[in-house]
């Protein structure tokens, strides 16, 4: 017997394909999802630029009678992280245009020279943050590795919340900051499935990445967002949509997402009173050292240790719980 999901989507006349795209970063694998609906062939997500992920891509858009990038009808991006967005130049070249939340074009587009915006604010943060010489070294390299990774591409049309994609009729763009701030999914009503791109994922917890606000002078002037509070803020609203499955930007599909919210949720409490509690016994240090202190095997890491540590000290401090104070151009904590 055909489950529910399944007798509504053969209503909508509409098919999901996903191709499992290699990308030789630690995530393993990225899911690109091949939507077909009313005639039109819309791919949303589709891999970093190299040539083993391309050849994954390709193979699997023939399964489904896909022969030339130029037959898709749209590429859709969820957010502009390089392993969903690196092959969007190659795709674009073939005629298909590029739909996104405006401000991937930051991600994107070279014109835009967002690479060069955030290389110059993480340096700033790394020093701020007091992470040590080498380590800062290694981040801003593997910086530089990623930033390889991506054809650039344009944003040819801007999706924001409550949009409906001309493309796909029966979906609805949702924002969905926090993993990365400029991201979206995708939700379609009629079946509660979401498209989340790395909103959450059922077998790692995402990172709500701390990124430079837009518009400053240089990125060295930029402040940072408060990613993991717009996470946790929109992950409450997501409790409040009635999703049955989340198809995920990387792994097997969220059945029962709601569960896993709430998990998420509460692990992030857990380890946040962690965090405090490092403060607590240690105060006056810098966000590097709970960092290390926190995570000492995981040094392999650092952009991403950082950021995480960096969340829960930003939302100690929202919270009043903490205070923090620039000393000798190293930002401190304290508790209150
Ligand atoms: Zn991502």
């Amino acid at each position: 017997m055909k489950n529910d999901i399944t007798a509504v989507s053969e209503r909508l006349d509409r098919t999901v394909h996903c191709i499992s795209v290699p990308t030789g970063l630690p995530v393993g694998a990225v899911n690109a999802y091949l939507i077909k609906q009313d005639g039109q062939a819309v791919l949303l997500d589709c891999g970093p630029n190299r040539k083993e992920s391309e050849t994954a891509l390709i193979q699997g858009l023939r399964t489904q009678g896909v022969y030339h990038y130029g037959d898709l009808s749209a590429l859709i991006l969820t957010h502009g992280h390089v392993d969903h967005v690196g092959l969007a130049g190659k795709i674009q070249s073939e005629g298909v245009p590029v739909y996104s939340h405006p401000d991937v074009a930051y991600w994107v587009d070279a014109a835009l020279q967002g690479d060069r915006y955030r290389m110059d604010f993480y340096q700033a943060l790394y020093t701020l943050c007091d992470m040590p010489e080498h380590l800062q070294q290694k981040a801003m390299s593997e910086f530089l590795f990623l930033q390889q990774l991506n054809d650039q591409s344009v944003v040819n049309g801007s999706l924001i919340d409550g949009d409906r994609p001309d493309c796909l009729p029966t979906m609805n763009v949702v924002e969905v900051p926090g993993h990365a701030q400029a991201a979206i999914g995708l939700w379609e009503e009629a079946t509660g499935t979401f498209f989340g791109g790395d909103q959450l994922i059922g077998r790692i917890s995402s990172n709500a990445l701390v990124e430079p606000e837009l518009g400053a002078a240089s990125g060295a002037q930029a402040k940072r967002t408060r990613s993991l509070l717009d996470y946790r803020n929109n992950l409450r609203r997501l409790l409040e949509l009635p999703i049955n499955v989340v198809l995920a930007g990387h792994g097997s599909p969220v059945e029962h997402p709601h569960d896993l919210i709430k998990q998420r949720l509460l692990d992030q409490e857990r380890r946040r009173d962690k965090v405090w509690e490092l403060v607590r016994t240690s105060p006056g240090e810098s966000a590097w050292f709970y960092t290390a202190q926190y995570f000492p095997h995981r040094m392999d890491q650092p952009s991403l240790i950082l950021s995480e540590i960096l969340g829960f000290l930003d939302w100690l401090e929202a919270d009043g719980a903490i205070c923090s104070k620039t000393v000798d151009g190293v930002l401190r904590f304290f508790i209150e």
